[in-house]
């Protein structure tokens, strides 16, 4: 079983090339959701939480109080490591389970997806890496229609993620999403033999 780790900035295209990866037999591991699960089910991660960032950082009915806790770490860099040091050591193990599970199951590809599989380290952790780059005006279209927020928000979350062009370095292999579903698709399908045929 090969391991592939895939990336890109807000609204290039991941998760729709990671369901199309999906589609040829991949199973996906995403980072991101296993990351909001933990903060929000795992006693050790919650208790970590609490004693770096206070008990408000949980609501009285247990749910994480998501806002307060970007609040606490946005614009303290040092805060945001206590926090990744917290929570992704766990995601990684989460990811060792799922890569020995897919393995019993005769799985050929476990991808990895993450918004910032190369900051938090994710790369270490899989064979390859893949990052996804669309042109800045469709990304800033499709998250606008897709979250229902303003182009400037848009622009303003993507101000604070790598670059593409530091992406395309950094990455074994590239797609290029400037063009239709159906070529993303056929990108999709020639990275997963790509992979697997290396
Ligand atoms: P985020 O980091 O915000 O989760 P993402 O990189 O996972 O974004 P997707 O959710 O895959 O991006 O794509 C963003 C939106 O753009 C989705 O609604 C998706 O259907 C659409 N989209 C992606 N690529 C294309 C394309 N080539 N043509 C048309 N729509 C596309």
């Amino acid at each position: 079983m090969k391991t592939l780790g895939v990336t890109g900035g807000i609204g290039s295209g991941k998760t729709t090339v990671c369901g199309f990866l999906e589609e040829q037999g991949a199973r996906v591991f995403y980072a991101d959701i296993e990351a909001k699960r933990l903060m929000q089910e795992d006693e050790a991660v919650q208790s970590a939480i609490v004693d770096e960032f206070g008990p408000t950082t949980y609501r009285e009915d247990g749910s994480l109080d998501r806002e307060y806790l970007a609040e606490r770490v946005f614009g303290h860099p040092d805060r945001l490591d206590r926090l990744n040091a917290i929570v992704h050591p766990r995601v990684f193990e989460a990811f060792s389970a799922a890569e020995e599970r897919a393995a019993d199951e005769g799985i050929d590809l476990l991808v990895h997806e993450a918004a910032l599989l190369f900051e938090a380290g994710g790369d270490a952790h899989v064979d390859v890496t893949a990052a996804v780059v669309a042109p800045d005006a469709d990304r800033v279209a499709r998250v606008a229609e897709r979250d229902d927020v303003t182009p400037d928000q848009v622009r303003d979350r993507m101000g604070h993620q790598l670059p593409q062009e530091e992406l395309r370095r950094r990455a074994d292999h590239v797609i290029v999403n400037d063009g239709s579903l159906n070529e993303l698709r056929q990108k999709s399908v020639d990275l997963y033999w790509t992979v697997l045929d290396a």
